[in-house]
């Protein structure tokens, strides 16, 4: 398949999972954390209780279409290369503890919420790729809201993962669990 072929078939499988990522999550964000897992320099100044961190890793293309749904300037992303289809080496967009996600705002909301990444619509439910690439889950148990965290809603979001389970390379596996 052509690169425009695959980009063409994943911004069509984004825009149905966006749709089925969504629902009564349950979470109290903004009323127990302000959003801090969204990763942010000032967390460090925060009271270990709140010091909860998200690294966020966006899916194949994925942030070649929420770039092209928002106005932020590419180049504040940070990015790695992976073989997302055989042969086929493509950018991925990713954020960390130590890289403030360019999308949060200053008010500690999320400037690209509608278009938000499937990553950031799972927290704290986070997949695992084993070593022979088969998928689990784990919760992570600092989140403040993890008591409200609807079982539903982690149901759906367990199922939109294991769909797209066939479309992810190994390799993209290997760098999911390693960043
Ligand atoms: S998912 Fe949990 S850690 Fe993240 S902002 Fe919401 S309450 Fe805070
Ligand atoms: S895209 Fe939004 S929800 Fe995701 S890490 Fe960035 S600011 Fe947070």
């Amino acid at each position: 398949m052509s690169h425009a072929a695959l980009q063409a078939a994943w911004w069509q499988r984004l825009e149905k999972l966006h749709q089925r990522a969504e629902g009564a999550s349950g979470l109290a964000c903004a009323a127990r954390c302000t959003a801090r897992c969204c990763p942010h320099a000032a967390m460090a100044t925060q009271p270990p209780a709140y010091t909860v961190s998200h690294v966020m890793i966006m899916l194949p293309f994925e942030m070649d279409y929420i770039l092209a749904k928002t106005a932020l300037d590419p180049a504040r992303l940070r990015k790695i290369s992976v073989e997302i289809a055989p042969g086929l080496v493509h950018e991925i967009g990713f954020a960390n503890v130590a890289t403030p996600c360019p999308f949060l705002t200053a008010d500690f909301r999320c400037g690209a919420y509608r278009f938000r990444p499937l990553d950031c619509r799972s927290f704290p439910l986070t997949p695992v790729f084993g070593m022979d690439g088969a998928l689990d889950f784990r919760l992570t148990t600092t989140c403040p809201s993890l008591d409200t965290f609807a079982h539903a809603y982690q149901e759906q979001l367990k199922t939109v993962w294991r769909d797209l389970l066939p479309h992810l390379s190994m390799a993209y596996r290997e760098v999911y669990n390693q960043l």
